[in-house]
Protein backbone atom coordinates (compact mmCIF):
# COMPACT_ATOMS: atom_id res chain seq x y z
CA UNK A 1 0.00 0.00 0.00
CA UNK A 2 1.25 3.61 -1.32
CA UNK A 3 1.92 5.89 2.04
CA UNK A 4 1.16 8.90 0.46
CA UNK A 5 -0.50 11.01 2.61
CA UNK A 6 -4.22 11.76 1.19
CA UNK A 7 -5.03 14.32 3.93
CA UNK A 8 -2.81 15.99 6.17
CA UNK A 9 -4.54 18.20 9.40
CA UNK A 10 -1.89 20.34 10.87
CA UNK A 11 -2.57 21.82 14.34
CA UNK A 12 -6.15 22.67 13.61
CA UNK A 13 -8.28 24.18 15.46
CA UNK A 14 -12.37 24.91 15.73
CA UNK A 15 -14.34 26.77 17.86
CA UNK A 16 -18.23 27.32 18.72
CA UNK A 17 -18.22 30.57 19.75
CA UNK A 18 -16.89 30.35 23.02
CA UNK A 19 -16.76 26.67 23.39
CA UNK A 20 -13.16 25.54 21.83
CA UNK A 21 -13.84 22.17 20.17
CA UNK A 22 -10.50 21.20 18.46
CA UNK A 23 -7.74 22.25 20.01
CA UNK A 24 -4.16 21.77 17.73
CA UNK A 25 -5.29 18.83 16.37
CA UNK A 26 -2.65 17.12 13.62
CA UNK A 27 -3.45 13.82 11.83
CA UNK A 28 -3.04 12.63 8.30
CA UNK A 29 -4.77 9.59 6.36
CA UNK A 30 -2.45 7.50 3.80
CA UNK A 31 -4.41 7.09 0.08
CA UNK A 32 -5.94 3.63 0.70
CA UNK A 33 -6.41 3.52 4.01
CA UNK A 34 -9.17 3.05 6.48
CA UNK A 35 -8.57 5.26 9.80
CA UNK A 36 -11.00 5.03 12.91
CA UNK A 37 -11.59 8.30 15.02
CA UNK A 38 -12.41 7.39 18.79
CA UNK A 39 -13.25 9.23 21.33
CA UNK A 40 -16.38 9.91 24.13
CA UNK A 41 -19.67 12.18 23.40
CA UNK A 42 -18.68 15.30 22.60
CA UNK A 43 -15.08 14.64 21.89
CA UNK A 44 -14.85 16.69 19.30
CA UNK A 45 -15.10 13.83 15.89
CA UNK A 46 -17.88 15.35 14.20
CA UNK A 47 -15.96 18.86 14.43
CA UNK A 48 -13.16 17.27 13.17
CA UNK A 49 -14.83 15.70 9.80
CA UNK A 50 -17.37 19.19 9.66
CA UNK A 51 -13.86 20.98 9.79
CA UNK A 52 -12.45 18.87 7.04
CA UNK A 53 -15.11 19.20 4.74
CA UNK A 54 -15.62 22.75 4.21
CA UNK A 55 -18.68 22.82 6.84
CA UNK A 56 -17.08 24.85 9.27
CA UNK A 57 -14.12 27.21 9.57
CA UNK A 58 -11.04 26.08 11.73
CA UNK A 59 -9.91 29.41 13.50
CA UNK A 60 -6.30 28.15 13.56
CA UNK A 61 -4.31 25.29 11.81
CA UNK A 62 -3.65 23.98 7.92
CA UNK A 63 -5.94 21.04 5.58
CA UNK A 64 -3.47 19.80 2.59
CA UNK A 65 -5.23 17.03 0.95
CA UNK A 66 -3.75 15.43 -2.04
CA UNK A 67 -0.72 18.39 -1.27
CA UNK A 68 -3.88 21.08 -1.83
CA UNK A 69 -4.00 23.88 1.09
CA UNK A 70 -8.49 23.20 1.49
CA UNK A 71 -8.30 25.14 4.56
CA UNK A 72 -11.38 26.94 4.75
CA UNK A 73 -12.49 26.38 1.35
CA UNK A 74 -16.02 26.26 0.80
CA UNK A 75 -17.85 22.95 1.21
CA UNK A 76 -19.05 22.38 -2.07
CA UNK A 77 -15.66 23.21 -3.49
CA UNK A 78 -14.37 20.25 -1.32
CA UNK A 79 -16.71 17.57 -2.42
CA UNK A 80 -15.64 18.64 -6.26
CA UNK A 81 -12.26 17.38 -5.41
CA UNK A 82 -13.99 14.11 -4.24
CA UNK A 83 -13.57 14.41 -0.65
CA UNK A 84 -16.88 13.51 0.49
CA UNK A 85 -18.66 13.86 3.96
CA UNK A 86 -21.51 11.64 5.00
CA UNK A 87 -22.98 13.31 7.64
CA UNK A 88 -24.56 11.71 10.69
CA UNK A 89 -28.50 10.72 10.98
CA UNK A 90 -28.44 9.87 6.96
CA UNK A 91 -29.64 12.81 5.84
CA UNK A 92 -31.42 11.31 2.95
CA UNK A 93 -34.69 12.10 0.55
CA UNK A 94 -37.03 10.70 2.50
CA UNK A 95 -40.02 11.93 0.00
CA UNK A 96 -37.80 11.10 -3.02
CA UNK A 97 -37.35 7.33 -4.42
CA UNK A 98 -34.41 5.26 -3.68
CA UNK A 99 -32.63 6.25 -7.54
CA UNK A 100 -33.46 10.28 -7.27
CA UNK A 101 -31.44 9.83 -3.92
CA UNK A 102 -28.32 8.36 -6.01
CA UNK A 103 -29.30 10.81 -8.49
CA UNK A 104 -28.47 13.73 -6.52
CA UNK A 105 -25.62 12.03 -5.15
CA UNK A 106 -24.09 12.79 -8.79
CA UNK A 107 -25.25 16.75 -8.93
CA UNK A 108 -22.08 18.39 -7.34
CA UNK A 109 -20.75 16.40 -10.17
CA UNK A 110 -23.12 17.62 -12.81
CA UNK A 111 -21.16 20.13 -14.96
CA UNK A 112 -18.11 17.78 -15.15
CA UNK A 113 -19.70 13.83 -15.09
CA UNK A 114 -21.04 13.10 -18.55
CA UNK A 115 -24.47 11.22 -18.37
CA UNK A 116 -22.75 8.29 -19.16
CA UNK A 117 -20.62 7.92 -16.25
CA UNK A 118 -23.48 8.99 -13.92
CA UNK A 119 -25.33 5.89 -14.97
CA UNK A 120 -22.05 3.89 -14.54
CA UNK A 121 -21.37 4.79 -10.94
CA UNK A 122 -25.14 3.69 -10.29
CA UNK A 123 -24.46 0.53 -11.76
CA UNK A 124 -21.20 0.22 -9.78
CA UNK A 125 -23.74 1.59 -6.73
CA UNK A 126 -26.18 -1.60 -7.76
CA UNK A 127 -23.24 -4.22 -7.51
CA UNK A 128 -21.88 -3.29 -3.99
CA UNK A 129 -25.65 -2.19 -2.75
CA UNK A 130 -28.15 -4.99 -4.63
CA UNK A 131 -30.52 -4.12 -2.08
CA UNK A 132 -30.76 -0.82 -3.42
CA UNK A 133 -30.94 -1.90 -6.89
CA UNK A 134 -33.99 -3.85 -5.99
CA UNK A 135 -35.51 -0.87 -4.20
CA UNK A 136 -34.62 1.45 -6.42
CA UNK A 137 -38.64 2.69 -6.77
CA UNK A 138 -38.93 2.96 -2.80
CA UNK A 139 -39.06 6.28 -1.31
CA UNK A 140 -36.02 6.62 0.50
CA UNK A 141 -38.03 7.53 3.85
CA UNK A 142 -40.23 3.79 3.57
CA UNK A 143 -36.60 2.03 3.35
CA UNK A 144 -35.44 0.62 7.25
CA UNK A 145 -32.94 1.95 9.00
CA UNK A 146 -29.96 -0.16 7.89
CA UNK A 147 -31.10 0.41 4.09
CA UNK A 148 -31.51 4.20 4.72
CA UNK A 149 -27.70 4.12 6.22
CA UNK A 150 -26.79 1.71 3.18
CA UNK A 151 -28.86 4.57 0.52
CA UNK A 152 -26.47 7.88 2.32
CA UNK A 153 -23.44 6.21 1.95
CA UNK A 154 -24.09 5.19 -1.65
CA UNK A 155 -25.17 8.43 -2.30
CA UNK A 156 -21.68 9.39 -1.28
CA UNK A 157 -20.65 7.44 -3.46
CA UNK A 158 -21.97 8.88 -6.24
CA UNK A 159 -19.44 11.86 -5.36
CA UNK A 160 -16.62 9.33 -6.77
CA UNK A 161 -14.96 10.07 -3.61
CA UNK A 162 -11.06 9.12 -2.86
CA UNK A 163 -11.83 9.90 0.33
CA UNK A 164 -14.89 9.45 2.49
CA UNK A 165 -15.50 11.18 5.51
CA UNK A 166 -18.02 8.55 7.35
CA UNK A 167 -19.43 9.86 10.73
CA UNK A 168 -21.47 7.02 13.03
CA UNK A 169 -22.75 4.94 9.75
CA UNK A 170 -24.21 2.16 12.17
CA UNK A 171 -25.87 4.68 14.94
CA UNK A 172 -29.23 3.05 15.78
CA UNK A 173 -29.05 0.14 13.88
CA UNK A 174 -28.98 -3.51 15.30
CA UNK A 175 -25.96 -5.36 15.52
CA UNK A 176 -25.81 -7.53 12.28
CA UNK A 177 -27.02 -4.81 10.12
CA UNK A 178 -24.49 -2.72 11.35
CA UNK A 179 -21.78 -5.43 10.69
CA UNK A 180 -23.11 -5.28 7.50
CA UNK A 181 -22.59 -1.76 6.82
CA UNK A 182 -18.87 -1.77 7.93
CA UNK A 183 -18.47 -4.79 5.62
CA UNK A 184 -19.47 -2.46 2.91
CA UNK A 185 -16.99 0.10 3.96
CA UNK A 186 -14.19 -2.20 3.67
CA UNK A 187 -15.88 -3.55 0.21
CA UNK A 188 -15.46 0.04 -0.84
CA UNK A 189 -12.04 0.14 -0.67
CA UNK A 190 -11.81 -3.20 -1.92
CA UNK A 191 -13.47 -2.08 -5.44
CA UNK A 192 -12.85 1.26 -5.51
CA UNK A 193 -9.69 2.01 -3.52
CA UNK A 194 -11.66 4.38 -1.69
CA UNK A 195 -9.92 5.77 1.48
CA UNK A 196 -12.14 6.29 4.75
CA UNK A 197 -11.97 8.26 7.93
CA UNK A 198 -14.52 6.44 10.09
CA UNK A 199 -16.09 8.08 13.18
CA UNK A 200 -18.04 4.56 14.41
CA UNK A 201 -19.34 4.65 18.21
CA UNK A 202 -18.72 0.73 17.70
CA UNK A 203 -14.89 0.85 18.70
CA UNK A 204 -14.15 -3.17 18.13
CA UNK A 205 -16.30 -3.32 15.20
CA UNK A 206 -14.44 0.14 13.74
CA UNK A 207 -10.97 -1.31 14.70
CA UNK A 208 -11.69 -4.66 13.26
CA UNK A 209 -11.99 -3.02 9.97
CA UNK A 210 -9.46 0.11 10.29
CA UNK A 211 -5.54 0.36 9.70
CA UNK A 212 -5.01 2.35 12.05
CA UNK A 213 -7.26 4.87 14.52
CA UNK A 214 -6.98 7.91 16.51
CA UNK A 215 -8.28 8.89 20.14
CA UNK A 216 -9.45 12.47 20.57
CA UNK A 217 -10.69 13.73 24.02
CA UNK A 218 -11.37 17.15 24.66
CA UNK A 219 -10.52 18.29 21.28
CA UNK A 220 -7.03 16.84 21.24
CA UNK A 221 -5.17 13.94 20.23
CA UNK A 222 -4.16 11.69 23.05
CA UNK A 223 -3.39 8.78 21.10
CA UNK A 224 -2.82 7.11 17.90
CA UNK A 225 -1.68 3.59 16.61
CA UNK A 226 -2.88 0.68 14.62
CA UNK A 227 -5.84 -0.80 15.55
CA UNK A 228 -4.41 -4.03 16.93
CA UNK A 229 -2.11 -1.38 19.11
CA UNK A 230 -5.50 0.23 20.21
CA UNK A 231 -7.37 -3.07 20.76
CA UNK A 232 -4.62 -3.90 22.98
CA UNK A 233 -4.33 -0.85 24.68
CA UNK A 234 -5.33 -0.97 28.77
CA UNK A 235 -6.20 2.76 28.32
CA UNK A 236 -8.39 2.49 25.45
CA UNK A 237 -9.66 -0.86 27.04
CA UNK A 238 -10.70 0.54 30.19
CA UNK A 239 -12.63 3.77 28.65
CA UNK A 240 -14.32 2.48 25.54
CA UNK A 241 -14.18 -1.56 25.17
CA UNK A 242 -15.31 -2.41 28.49
CA UNK A 243 -19.09 -3.27 27.79
CA UNK A 244 -18.43 -4.35 24.00
P1 LIG B 1 -20.67 12.71 19.59
O1 LIG B 1 -20.07 11.36 19.58
O2 LIG B 1 -21.55 12.95 20.78
O3 LIG B 1 -21.29 13.14 18.29
P2 LIG B 1 -18.28 14.26 18.99
O4 LIG B 1 -16.99 13.69 19.43
O5 LIG B 1 -18.64 14.12 17.57
O6 LIG B 1 -19.44 13.72 19.90
P3 LIG B 1 -18.69 17.09 18.60
O7 LIG B 1 -20.11 16.94 18.14
O8 LIG B 1 -17.66 17.39 17.60
O9 LIG B 1 -18.24 15.80 19.41
O10 LIG B 1 -18.65 18.18 19.75
C1 LIG B 1 -17.44 18.74 20.28
C2 LIG B 1 -17.78 19.86 21.25
O11 LIG B 1 -18.37 20.96 20.55
C3 LIG B 1 -18.79 19.48 22.32
O12 LIG B 1 -18.43 20.15 23.49
C4 LIG B 1 -20.10 20.01 21.78
O13 LIG B 1 -21.00 20.30 22.83
C5 LIG B 1 -19.66 21.25 21.04
N1 LIG B 1 -20.55 21.53 19.90
C6 LIG B 1 -20.79 20.73 18.84
N2 LIG B 1 -21.63 21.34 17.96
C7 LIG B 1 -21.91 22.54 18.47
C8 LIG B 1 -22.70 23.65 18.03
N3 LIG B 1 -23.35 23.63 16.88
N4 LIG B 1 -22.73 24.75 18.84
C9 LIG B 1 -22.06 24.79 20.01
N5 LIG B 1 -21.28 23.78 20.46
C10 LIG B 1 -21.21 22.69 19.72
Amino acid sequence: MSKSKLIDVIDLSASYGPIQALNNISLSVNKGEIVALLGANGAGKTTLLQTISGLLKPTEGKILYQGNNITGMEAEKVVEKHLVHVPEHRQIFSTMTVLDNLYLGAYHHRKKTKMKNIENNIEKVFNLFPILKDRKDQLGGTMSGGQQQMLAIARGVMSEPELLLLDEPTLGLAPLIAKDVLELVRNLRAEFGTTVLLIEQNVTASLKIADRGYVISHGTIVKSGNSKQLLNDPEVKEAYLGHT
